[in-house]
């Protein structure tokens, strides 16, 4: 990750959104957040992902001023906020809990940080927040009468008339019902799009990360594992957390044999595949070959499969799930190793049955190489999409 945070800490001045710096929290003897170097780009949506424990929560409380890092700087549009008291700073946080006021109504509730600051046009600004999270006609309720979405967009339109600098969300659809939950990642992303403001999400569920962030940061252990857009993670993941958490992999032994510029060549339990060196992310002879369950193609013993290059005989179905957009199947390798392949239902062709002798394969350009020292299980279970 360094080279990705090589600037010197006179351009902070120049960087007009949040970043992180070397920042360590320790809580007695534990670390929870180890050496963190993080940027957010003003106006993007930022999403902190890792399963419980990974430290996210304790990162945006500091960022909040509700910790002190043991370590590290954090600055905001240039300014150092290190140590800054939480009411000082252009920041916001939304939480799971909506933490509304129960005996003021919507109206109210929106209005209050603008009261308290003795803003005149409260009535418009309100106006405008409601109507942006269209709850303009539930404005005279009281927030036990709204359902826990619209408790959730009063929490945001009450954050948001504060123009912060920073919103931060901590797991803030965590209460919600799945459809509602899913209907409010498309609102929350539209009222970012619409307010332009910076968006910091932290949630363990990759799912929701990737629908609405433009970047995610994918946190585990107290150390971001890796940054980068939702289809550059998923698709070119550099570590086997990544590849097993945000979404399956099938990850296989392999020895390399060859490394030209373009193409790193491994060899699979006798079997000779080849990774792009862009994909290639371990350096030692040793290396874990991945690949996604649904590119892996699946076809009968000699079958011509719409995949030059990577292909690999000896399977046998040991399971076929069914579940409607596609078939999901275990195919045992030569070498024992159960791998997975999804095959989307297009009715093109047979479904296989258990038994079935088969053969896989793959394009090169989806196959990923990850280093060896890793252990090949880290982070599987822990979030399937
Ligand atoms: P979750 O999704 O479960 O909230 P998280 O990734 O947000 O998890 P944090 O809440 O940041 O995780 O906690 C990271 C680690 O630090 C955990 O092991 C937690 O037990 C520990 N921790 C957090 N706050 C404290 C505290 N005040 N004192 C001691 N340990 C703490």
């Amino acid at each position: 990750m360094a080279d990705q945070f090589s600037k010197s800490s006179s351009d902070d001045k120049d960087f007009t959104g949040l970043r992180l710096r070397q920042v360590t929290k320790e809580f007695a003897t534990f670390t929870a957040v180890d050496n963190l170097d993080l940027d957010v780009p003003s106006g993007s949506f930022f999403a902190l992902l890792g399963p419980s424990g990974c430290g996210k929560t304790t990162t945006l409380r500091m960022v909040a001023g509700l910790e002190t890092p043991t370590s590290g700087s954090i600055t905001l549009a240039g300014q150092d906020i290190t140590y800054e008291k939480p009411y000082r700073r252009p920041v916001n946080t939304v939480f799971q809990s909506y933490a509304l006021f129960p005996h003021l109504d919507i109206f109210e509730n929106v209005a209050f940080g603008l009261r308290r600051r003795k803003k005149a046009q409260v009535e418009a600004e309100v106006g405008q927040m409601l109507e942006l999270v269209e709850l303009t006609s539930q404005a005279r309720k009281k927030p036990a009468q709204l359902s826990g979405g619209q408790q959730q967009r009063v929490a945001l339109a009450r954050a948001l008339i504060n123009q912060p600098e920073v919103l931060l969300l901590d797991e803030p659809l965590g209460a919600l019902d799945l459809k509602l939950r899913r209907a409010m990642q498309i609102e929350i992303k539209r009222i970012q799009t619409e307010v332009g403001l910076t968006f910091v999400h932290v949630t363990h569920d990759q799912e929701e990360a990737m629908t609405m962030a433009d970047t995610i940061a994918v946190m585990n252990k107290g150390v971001i594992e890796q940054m980068g857009a939702p289809d550059e993670l998923y698709e070119n993941p550099r570590t086997t957390f990544v590849a097993n958490f945000l979404g399956q992999s099938n990850l296989i032994d392999g020895t390399v044999t060859a490394r030209a510029a373009d193409v790193v060549t491994v060899d699979m339990h006798g079997i000779s595949v080849s990774i792009p060196t862009g994909r290639s992310h371990a350096d030692g002879d040793k290396g874990w070959v991945g690949i996604r369950p649904e590119k892996v193609l699946i076809g009968d013993v000699g079958e011509a499969l719409d995949a030059p290059g990577n292909t690999i005989p000896g399977g046998v179905v040991t399971d076929v799930s069914f579940v409607g957009v596609s078939t999901q199947y275990l195919v045992r390798m030569p070498w024992g190793q159960e791998l997975q392949v999804f095959e989307q239902n297009t009715g093109r062709r047979r479904l296989f049955a258990t038994g079935d002798k088969v053969e896989l394969s793959w394009r090169p350009e989806y196959a990923f190489l990850l280093d060896h020292d890793q252990d090949a299980g880290a982070g599987a279970g822990e979030g399937a999409l």
